[in-house]
């Protein structure tokens, strides 16, 4: 039995989640807490903070991750109306789709200076099938590489200041000493980045992979991060942070959405740029029973969009199917690089499932319907 948070539609099975004993998640909290954030304050040192890594010309004032989605875009839009030069560096998805692309072109014509990084697709192919056979994570290179490589884009185009985003345990439910840090550190990659008990270390003692070849999922030695001053902040820290309200100003400014509803989600503005994700997502599922819809419908439950009981509807028709195809791409297409079929790969899904939490028959096999969906024990609280 999973248990929910009494005002979203979280379940506690998510790391780093705790519900307090009011059976409130700690992401609903720390939502509730953004009315009494002084936001005009929080402003104000936002633009001291820009003020003094101004370079007047010599250099780029800012390095800008980008991955062209809505979040991305929305962020350059705010850094140029603020008159920066940011250098925007994209770290590649593993499995890039075509409504990605157009979107990392549409934010370049936004007027930026702009370097795509991708580490070797032969190496990375083989640590997305390590990721997702060891830890039922195809993502693990991608989700190390968008942080490290801004890292060594600020060491090696010598440009200190590094914009993020939202930090994803802001809203997304995590430790409240991680919540309210508003700078990047190496301690909090280590801890929720995305590196889930797989080392880059392991990588080499383990699996054999020689460290010259890891070198995009590593951060440069302490000594460059201290002769550059890397520093990097959280968007999200200094201005009221929304997923739709950066989707409706990226789109104002020429970003795509695609044709429909992303499978597994249930909206069509995110999530576009990897055809991998819904398999990242349907692990999710199948590991903590909540996946990328359960994570939309809860942003949109705190602010009062959609009520929890629409939410409950919603992840029951939409959340952790299995993913036939993502962004129109078939799974056998997507795992053909990881030397993966389908067959296969139903056995991996199976092994990472945690048997607790969804129907089973009598004799304790999953129960799924025809197109191979499981469906949960509970989907609220009763
Ligand atoms: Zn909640």
């Amino acid at each position: 039995m999973l248990t929910y948070c009494k005002r979203c539609v979280m379940p506690d099975t998510k790391p780093d989640l705790h519900l307090d004993e009011e059976g409130v998640c700690n992401a609903c909290r720390s939502y509730e807490k953004r009315i009494e954030v002084d936001w005009d304050r929080r402003r104000m040192e936002l633009l001291d903070i820009l003020e003094r890594h101004r370079q007047h010309g010599s250099n780029w004032d800012c390095i800008v991750p980008v991955s062209g989605g809505k979040d991305s875009t929305y962020q350059v839009i705010r850094m140029l109306q603020l008159g920066l030069n940011p250098l925007c560096v994209t770290s590649t998805t593993c499995d890039l789709a075509e409504i990605g692309r157009q979107n990392i072109d549409n934010l370049k014509r936004l007027g930026v200076d702009y370097v795509e990084f991708s580490p070797n697709p032969q190496i990375r192919a083989k640590l997305n099938r390590i990721g997702l056979t060891e830890v039922g994570d195809i993502s693990w290179p991608e989700h190390v590489g968008i942080f490290t490589i801004p890292v060594r884009a600020s060491v090696q185009f010598n440009v200190p200041l590094i914009i993020q985003g939202e930090n994803p345990q802001n809203e997304f439910g995590g430790p409240a000493a991680a919540a309210e840090n508003n700078v990047l550190t190496r301690r909090w990659l280590e801890e929720f980045g995305g590196l889930l008990g797989l080392r880059v270390s392991d990588l080499t003692s383990t699996y054999g992979i020689e460290p010259k070849y890891l070198l995009p999922y590593q951060y440069p030695s302490d000594e460059e991060l201290q002769r550059v001053g890397v520093t990097c902040l959280f968007l999200g820290h200094y201005i009221p942070w929304d997923g739709l309200s950066n989707a409706l100003i990226a789109q104002a400014n020429g970003f795509t959405t695609f044709n429909k509803v992303v499978e597994g989600s249930m909206v069509n503005y995110e999530n576009l740029d990897n055809h991998q994700t819904g398999i990242h997502d349907y692990f999710k599922f199948l590991k903590f029973g909540f996946s990328r819809a359960t994570d939309i419908a809860c942003l949109h439950v705190r602010r009062g969009r959609i009520t929890r009981q629409d939410a409950i509807e919603i992840v029951k028709a939409r959340d952790g199917k299995f993913p036939w195809t993502c962004l129109d791409k078939p799974l056998k297409d997507i795992l053909e690089p990881l030397d993966m079929s389908v067959d296969e790969f139903i056995i991996v899904c199976d092994r990472f499932t945690n048997k607790k939490i969804f129907k089973r028959d009598s004799s304790g096999a999953l129960i799924k319907d025809r197109d191979g969906n499981l469906t949960k024990i509970n989907y609220d609280n009763q």
